[in-house]
């Protein structure tokens, strides 16, 4: 059988910026070390393109979400580097952490007891300090299962690090006091806003997500941050287009003169959502506006700037992510999340 051609669009990934990201965050952690959310696949980005730079650039510390995300990431770093943040739910979750050699985060009493009816050994252990998501209460903290573990890692989440308020305070304050009331190897709170926030909240380790993927969240780390991902699509098709035709569905785009278009293999299957209405594409320095609404696979643009552009030529979608969610509405994590299994990466 002959070779599947390449798809029509692919995610450039610069891995030296995610290199770059972890260094300057790990800088800006002060006396602690940075660590890496890897959850959702890198936020969408690939582990297998993201978590080696990562590594090299000396990350020891990974993050994932679900336990159906171990299998990947232990194919780049040694188990004893990854924690599992929503922790052992069931009895089979907790077998499944003794066996990988994962820890799991312990998020209450009721996970507590499961880890240590499986056989116990390291574990993290989340407390709630104001997000009232995940994690233990600090009135919890003296039940008999959470005085039963041991405690490497103790972490809390911020919730409203990406702005300033006083909640920030609060929950650093409310940290410090319950680091007293758990024996623990190392602490850490903030992720890649609360880095922003100062070295005050770094403790051991901090937990950079967004930011080592190019995201800002807050405007301290703006020089420091580097794009990383940088969606791109081949021209599937070159057209003109006569004065009073109109583009797409619904007909939201009429010709007021004659045109030159391009259909660019992208859509909103692919995570450019239909908010992308009114951007543009690049090629170079040349922006090319998009016509009418998006389509599940296909989005049309103006070729007028570049009308020597032909059918596989490729133009690039702007995602730097702090100014592509001011244009679409939508925040710096969904852009990347949202981000198909389409693309090449
Ligand atoms: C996702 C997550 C992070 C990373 O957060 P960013 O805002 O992406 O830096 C850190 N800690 C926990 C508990 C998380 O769930």
């Amino acid at each position: 059988m002959t070779d599947l051609p390449p798809p029509a669009l692919r995610l450039r990934i610069d891995s030296s910026a995610i290199a770059a990201n972890w260094n300057v965050l790990d800088r800006l952690s002060g006396p602690a070390r940075a660590g890496a959310a890897v959850k959702a696949d890198c936020y969408s980005l690939g582990v297998d393109s993201c978590i080696p730079a990562l590594r090299e650039a000396g990350c020891r510390d990974y993050f994932v979400a679900h336990w159906s995300e171990v299998p990947a990431v232990l194919r780049h770093v040694p188990a004893d580097q990854l924690a599992v943040l929503h922790g052992p739910v069931t009895a089979g979750d907790a077998a499944y952490a003794r066996a990988a050699g994962v820890r799991p985060i312990i998020n209450n009493p009721q996970q507590a007891r499961l880890w240590l009816e499986s056989g116990g050994g390291a574990c993290d252990l989340m407390v709630d300090t104001g997000i009232n998501r995940l994690g233990v209460t600090p009135d919890q903290l003296s039940d008999p299962a959470i005085q039963a573990l041991d405690v490497h890692l103790l972490l809390s989440h911020l919730a409203s690090a990406d702005e300033d308020c006083a909640q920030n305070a609060q929950q650093l304050a409310d940290f410090r006091s319950v680091m007293a009331l758990v024996k623990h190897r190392r602490a850490s709170l903030a992720n890649s806003a609360g880095i922003g926030l100062g070295s005050e909240y770094g403790f051991d380790l901090t937990r950079p997500g967004i930011a080592l993927y190019g995201g800002i969240p807050r405007q301290e780390l703006a020089q420091a941050i580097r794009q990383v991902a940088y969606p791109q699509a081949a021209l599937i098709q070159v057209r003109d287009l006569p004065a009073g035709a109109s583009v797409g569905y619904n007909a939201t785009f009429t010709a007021t003169e004659p045109m030159r278009i391009g259909v660019v293999s992208l859509g909103y299957a692919d995570g450019v959502l239909r908010c992308w209405a009114g951007g543009h594409f690049v090629h170079g320095e040349t922006s090319l506006p998009i016509l009418g609404k998006v389509s599940m696979d296909m989005i049309v643009i103006s070729l007028d700037a570049a009308p020597i552009l032909r059918e596989g030529d490729w133009v690039e979608l702007p995602y730097s992510l702090p100014e592509a969610a001011r244009q679409t509405g939508l925040s710096q994590y969904e852009l990347l999340t949202v981000l198909g299994h389409r693309f090449e990466r």
